[in-house]
């Protein structure tokens, strides 16, 4: 009886040994995907937006926890080098990305984001940004930042990085163009803002076409979006630059079930 039990420990010793090691060499990292944030009222004035939106407060509490809990919150470079092998990260480290460039990000996220001292990644579509203009007010939360915005961010917030969503490619079935059709939109983008060498795709829609496109305008990473339930996961190593997958907290999450989604491997 002793020997058996002797057996099991050393067992479930090895096997613990074998599973450390494993986590230890296959780190993961959360790429946190938000899209609009807005106050209770707001939110309940849109409710067809409503998977898009998280409440300010709901932010808040997610900034808390990850404050309380000392997670570092990643510039992109720090993501670029973690996922190339340059640099190791602890395990509580998370990207907080945005989508689409809402006027609402720079209202009521930056300013929090500031004060807590973290990091944060939007992705703008080119056109949404030249098309916008204060003097066209829809509220928050159809309003996207102008250009005049884009500048202010690079003096108010050295927090908060701007890349591509593309220029004018957010609609669906973009990507089904020809693929110099795809590099000139990607080449509109860094000529309107920025050179730029990270990408966001619209919808989540990506195929090989786009994904060569981005390649050959010397791009160097990509971000999806679902499009499948199993595709919001923890970013590895071992991913595809072109297909780098996020966690989707777009429409908000209480805190326990946001606390548990980071603590979970995958
Ligand atoms: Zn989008």
């Amino acid at each position: 009886m002793k020997k058996i039990f002797k057996i099991i420990t050393l067992l479930i010793l090895i096997l613990l040994i074998i599973t450390i090691t494993y986590l230890y060499k296959n780190p993961k990292i959360a790429v946190l995907c938000y899209h609009n944030i807005a106050t209770e009222a707001e939110k309940q004035n849109y409710p067809d937006e409503a998977d898009w939106i998280i409440t300010t407060q709901n932010f808040k509490e997610q900034l808390d926890y990850l404050k309380k809990n000392n997670y570092k919150t990643l510039t992109m470079d720090e993501f670029y080098k973690w996922k190339t092998g340059l640099l190791d990260l602890p395990y509580k480290s998370v990207l907080i990305t945005f989508d689409d460039g809402f006027l609402s990000n720079y209202e009521y996220a930056f300013k929090l984001l500031k004060e807590y001292n973290m990091n944060a990644t939007v992705f703008v579509v080119g056109s949404f940004i030249e098309n916008s203009t204060n003097n066209i007010w829809e509220g928050n939360v159809k309003t996207y930042m102008t250009k005049d915005i884009l500048s202010n961010i690079e003096k108010e917030y050295p927090n908060i990085e701007i890349y591509s969503h593309s220029y004018n490619l957010h609609y669906q079935g973009a990507i089904n163009q020809d693929k110099n059709v795809l590099a000139q939109d990607i080449n509109k983008f860094n000529n309107f803002y920025k050179e730029t060498n990270v990408y966001c795709y619209p919808f989540g829609q990506y195929n090989d076409n786009m994904k060569n496109a981005l390649k050959e305008c010397g791009y160097k990473l990509a971000f999806k979006y679902g499009p499948n339930k199993n595709d919001y996961k923890k970013a590895s190593r071992n991913d595809d630059a072109f297909e780098i997958p996020r966690l989707n907290v777009s429409h908000g999450m209480n805190i326990f079930k946001f606390a548990l989604r980071l603590l979970m491997y995958n």
